[in-house]
């Protein structure tokens, strides 16, 4: 009985970074079933031990709270066979890459190529339906690019989806699916796939994801059956390494308000989070609704997701209703109408801790910045798009490399930034010590980051953007034992954080991923 007393487990001789302004740094924890009971010296901690107690010598290594990933896409295309053209330079390498990879799947099964960035290649040219056709002529398939924004699916795909004609942004001549057109064939895909299919599919993100040092992750979700289905069932077979957040869309609001599923519903692992509602496309598509025109176009200044009336009322219908928002909008035109309409909900029903959040925030002005901070907007943001820069020069014009996503000027207007990845686990971009690198590094010296705040927006300022700051975000007794363990200090290598690994990542006092390399005396 006595040995109820003693910690689970201890961790001694750390750099610990607990990011509680008023309890700075310490050498040592203690854990006691999924939470941290004490912080100290090592020499305090060890007087605690217990018979039973698992210590682990960190031998100076550097812990952080665990990450939390506020924006990523988990669900989407959750079936199928997935190849990650990630890395890919040129369209023959991906080509290439398809044709090696497709030898491995069975016939009638959807392949699925994700997280291409033909900006990135040497000549920018994109894969046709044709190319497509020819390596795939009996399976369906599409590829997804990196934004999420646009995929071309090839003739058996769209003869399996059938999509309706009449979804602007669709050309069956070339099978080019944007925005909306993408979300139904990706929807249409996903029904597909039986639960097993989907909760494989989601156990190996979650395992990519945990690698990151990622402890908690906020998912766009379309929450169908299968996907609730899913996640209850990792929880009970002891899989769902990281405590996931689900966001659904607002197509879904009638039917979660009619099951009473509101925000916080839910437990420490999974939790009905935010609803999310897209207001514009993306930069790399030319897609985000902007004041001015985009460059080589007659006038076109992107797309608006609904028009002015219908956003302001779905957005004080959630309002009303009590939700939190998570509202996409990256185009300076989108993001004026989103915040008119959040201020016409506060205006009409004051709430004071209502978060609303509005993703991306990529191309705010500063007025707009201000607006942001007197409403009390979150402003969730993505830094490993800084990485990105040649997408804004080549979609918007020259200089604006370096004037997007304008981080230290949000920061200063006392606005909440918070970070994520906008891409799921399996992308080498998701990775938060990526996107703490680029915060702090980004191509526009006067817009970076220091190294605090930055690893703030991907924990205790992450946690507040879910309500959840009582629970995790910090290294304190009392909070969830979530904790990452890194190769080097990001606060001694600065310009070099991106290169830094994760040598163990702890979830609920435990350790749920542990670097090959990491060998730990206990
Ligand atoms: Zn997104």
């Amino acid at each position: 009985m006595i040995n109820n007393l003693y910690p689970d487990l201890v961790l001694l001789n750390g750099n610990i970074y607990t990011i509680n302004s008023t309890m700075g740094k310490a050498r040592a924890l203690a854990i006691k079933g999924d939470k941290v009971i004490n912080i100290g010296e090592s020499y305090e901690i060890e007087r605690c031990i217990g018979h039973y107690t698992k210590i682990f010598d960190l031998e100076g290594k550097t812990v952080l709270p665990g990450f939390i990933d506020c924006h990523t896409h988990f669900t989407i295309s959750c079936s199928g066979f997935h190849i990650d053209l990630y890395s890919v330079a040129s369209k023959e390498e991906a080509l290439s890459l398809i044709n090696t990879k497709i030898k491995e799947i069975s016939n009638e099964k959807w392949v699925i190529g994700e997280h291409w960035d033909a900006y990135r290649w040497q000549k920018e040219e994109a894969i046709t339906k044709e190319e497509l056709d020819a390596l795939l002529p009996d399976n369906p398939a599409i590829l997804v690019n990196l934004d999420l924004h646009e995929g071309i699916v090839n003739s058996k795909g769209l003869e399996v989806l059938k999509l309706p004609r009449d979804i602007p942004i669709f050309d069956e001549s070339n099978g080019i699916v944007r925005e909306k057109a993408l979300e139904n064939a990706l929807r249409g895909i996903d029904k597909s796939a039986d639960l097993k299919v989907v909760k494989e599919r989601i156990e190996t993100l979650i395992n990519e994801a945990v690698k990151m040092g990622v402890t908690s992750i906020q998912v766009m979700s379309d929450l169908d059956e299968k996907d609730l289905k899913a996640y209850a069932a990792l929880l009970k077979e002891g899989k769902l390494k990281v405590r996931v957040y689900l966001m659904p869309y607002i197509h879904q609001l009638g039917h979660l308000l009619k099951l009473g599923l509101t925000p916080g519903f839910g437990n420490e692992w999974i939790t009905i989070g935010a609803v999310k509602i897209i207001a514009d496309g993306d930069i790399a598509s030319q897609t985000a609704a902007m004041s001015s025109p985009y460059p080589n176009s007659t006038g076109y200044k992107g797309a608006l997701r609904y028009s002015r009336e219908d956003l302001k009322k779905k957005i004080i219908e959630a309002h009303r209703a009590g939700l939190q928002l998570a509202i996409h909008a990256i185009g300076d035109r989108a993001i004026d109408l989103v915040q008119e309409g959040i201020e016409d909900a506060l205006t009409l029903y004051p709430l004071k801790e209502h978060r609303h959040r509005i993703e991306h925030f990529e191309l705010a002005n500063p007025n707009q910045m201000d607006k942001a901070a007197r409403l009390g907007i979150i402003a969730s943001m993505q830094p490993c798009l800084l990485a990105r820069s040649y997408v804004y020069e080549k979609s918007l014009g020259e200089g604006w490399g370096k004037r997007n996503n304008l981080l230290k000027q949000v920061a200063d207007k006392g606005i909440t930034i918070v970070f994520g990845s906008d891409i799921d686990p399996a992308c080498a971009m998701s990775s938060p010590l990526y996107g703490i690198h680029w915060a702090v590094n980004t191509p526009n010296p006067r817009q970076r980051l220091g190294v605090e705040e930055a690893i703030k927006s991907y924990t205790s300022k992450a946690a507040f953007a879910s309500f959840e700051e009582d629970l995790k975000g910090t290294i304190e007794p009392g909070k969830l034992a979530d904790l990452v363990i890194l190769s080097d200090n990001p606060f001694e290598q600065q310009d070099r954080i991106k290169e830094i690994k994760v040598l163990m990542t702890i979830v609920g006092g435990k350790p749920r991923f542990i670097n090959e390399n990491f060998k730990l005396e206990h």
